[in-house]
């Protein structure tokens, strides 16, 4: 299995308090799927995201990428965040080039590289412009061209579109979706937006809080091309919503 994590544990002391982000969570995940960690705020999501990028230890349990412990930050994968995390003082083109900079790649391979990522992500026309000169949707889709750039294995991403007004985000959805597939990338996507998830994912894990754990995994029984206005679109998002309604306590498998 190419990520496989199992009975995660991790908690955190929150004001002399003891507080479970992560109880017993095991999952699977193979190379090229777009999984979306669904769930609401506090049941974590971005614990379960930091554990698999490496930012953030578990306590008890495991994390294994391609068979190898995960202990730190690889350069093999690339994380992008709600806040675009893009540096001020650079134009386009050279916050697209920072990644490949760290791996020296050579001055003019970096710039065909850039244009490239730039053109995929729509933005061709604004290689020159600062950060401050852009929406928030195209610094994000700045932050994505970087990402991508580095031509990741794994791409991980926390509530990546959660600050962007509603039509901007399905723009992007749909890129990312097309980019994930024309690049063939593992993704692992973190939502507490359902339609979201569905949109996105070939499987959804939905996740409850306190303490934080795997309900179900549920795998997206839709096509590639997904119509938000269909009718099997609409079904599946109001199941996944019966999903977080149901009060059993344990695990369950769930097929729609
Ligand atoms: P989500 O991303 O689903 O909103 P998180 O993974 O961020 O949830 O957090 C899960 C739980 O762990 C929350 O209750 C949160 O307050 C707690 N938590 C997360 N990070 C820390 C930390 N560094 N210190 C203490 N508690 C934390
Ligand atoms: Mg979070």
């Amino acid at each position: 299995m190419y990520i496989e994590v199992k009975n995660a544990c991790k908690k955190f002391t929150q004001e002399g308090k003891e507080f479970t982000a992560l109880d017993n969570v095991s999952l699977e995940i193979e190379k090229g799927e777009f999984i979306c960690l669904l769930g609401p705020s506090g049941c974590g999501k971005s614990t379960l995201l930091n554990a698999l990028a490496g930012f953030e230890k578990i306590n008890s349990g495991s994390v294994k990428i391609n068979g190898k412990e995960v202990t730190a930050p690889s350069i093999d994968n690339i994380t992008i965040f709600q806040n675009y995390g893009l540096l001020p003082w650079r134009t386009v083109r050279k916050n697209v080039e920072l990644g490949l900079e760290s791996k020296k790649v050579p001055k003019s391979e970096r710039e065909t590289i850039a244009k490239k990522y730039i053109d995929l992500v729509g933005l061709s026309g604004f290689e020159k412009r600062h950060p401050k000169q852009l929406s928030g949707g195209q610094q994000q889709r700045v932050s994505i061209a970087r990402g991508l750039a580095v031509d990741p294995d794994i791409i991980f991403m926390d509530e990546p579109f959660g600050a962007l007004d509603a039509i901007t985000r399905m723009k992007l959805q749909e890129d990312i979706l097309k980019i994930s597939r024309e690049e063939k990338k593992t993704v692992i996507f973190v939502t507490h937006d359902i339609e979201e998830a569905v949109f996105l994912a070939d499987r959804i894990v939905v996740m409850m809080a306190d303490p934080g754990r795997i309900k179900s995994v549920v795998k997206v029984p839709l096509s590639t091309h997904r119509d938000r206005t269909g009718e099997d679109f609409l079904y599946v998002r109001d199941k996944i919503f019966e999903l977080f309604n149901l009060k059993s306590e344990s695990y369950i498998e769930y097929y729609i």
